[in-house]
């Protein structure tokens, strides 16, 4: 049986109008950063990369502390790890890829599609964009670490992604199959609880039925535990048990 970690790497300020879709409230938001961890299968899985501290500089996050940091004090060494399933590629989930060494980069289709594509250029989309990191879907690929996929699949027994799109073109949540029931990592399918639990989105979306779609495809996984982890969510922390600062055991 698998068990799933949150691991926190950093913080953002911002305001609910910001954020969320045709929010007008300007309350204060604080976003968490977060790689997920899943150990106790043939070896461990990661969950998106996060980003370096180019990105921490440029983008205003609090308490950045480098992801590898985090998986190496939650017990595994960065270059052991030789699974890295990415939800999507904006800066927050991919741009920390090259802390992974070791890893396969697990990514569906659409998504590498839209990336280099027409539209990643427009502002809108590229804000999220870390440009040097996703031009090494291209070098990666080639050297045969990209596993690009199209729709579900199941890396490994009880572990498998499902493409949702919505937030982004291929965006691909992850279901765990634990002791305590399906864990759901929803990454930025639910940035927040109250995404998922009120049914409202957020404002970077490429699709907004998809986006609506994906939570009915949250709670349909999840089932009667629960046991959602939304990507972005300081109540990880809260509704989880915290092991030690910035490392939150889901199951
Ligand atoms: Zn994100």
């Amino acid at each position: 049986m698998y068990e799933v970690y949150a691991l926190k790497y950093g913080e953002r300020d911002t305001t609910t109008c910001q954020f969320f879709y045709r929010e007008t409230s300007h309350a204060p938001l604080t976003l968490d950063y977060f790689v997920w961890l899943i150990l106790g299968g043939p070896h461990p899985v990661l969950v998106d990369t996060g980003f370096r501290e180019d990105d921490a500089q440029k983008r205003g996050i609090r308490n950045y502390v480098s992801p590898a940091a985090v998986v190496e004090r939650a017990g595994v060494k960065p270059d052991q790890i030789p699974m890295a399933l990415i939800s999507h590629l904006h800066y927050d989930h991919w741009a920390g890829h090259s802390l992974f060494p070791k890893a396969d980069f697990w990514v569906q289709q659409d998504e590498v599609a839209f990336w280099t594509g027409p539209f990643a250029r427009e502002p809108a989309f590229s804000a999220s964009a870390n440009v040097e990191a996703l031009s090494r879907l291209v070098t990666l690929n080639y050297a045969s670490r990209m596993r690009i996929i199209h729709g579900d699949h199941e890396v490994l027994p009880g572990i498998r992604v499902h493409r949702v799109g919505g937030h982004t073109a291929g965006l691909q949540i992850v279901s765990v199959q634990t002791a305590r029931g399906t864990v759901v990592l929803t990454s930025d399918a639910s940035h927040f609880y109250r995404n998922v639990e009120t049914r409202q989105p957020v404002q970077i979306i490429t699709s907004l039925p998809e986006m609506l779609a994906a939570f009915e495809t949250i709670h349909a996984l999840a089932g009667k535990e629960k046991l959602i982890v939304a990507g972005h969510d300081p109540q990880v922390a809260e509704r989880f048990t915290r092991v030690e600062d910035g490392i939150i055991k889901i199951a």
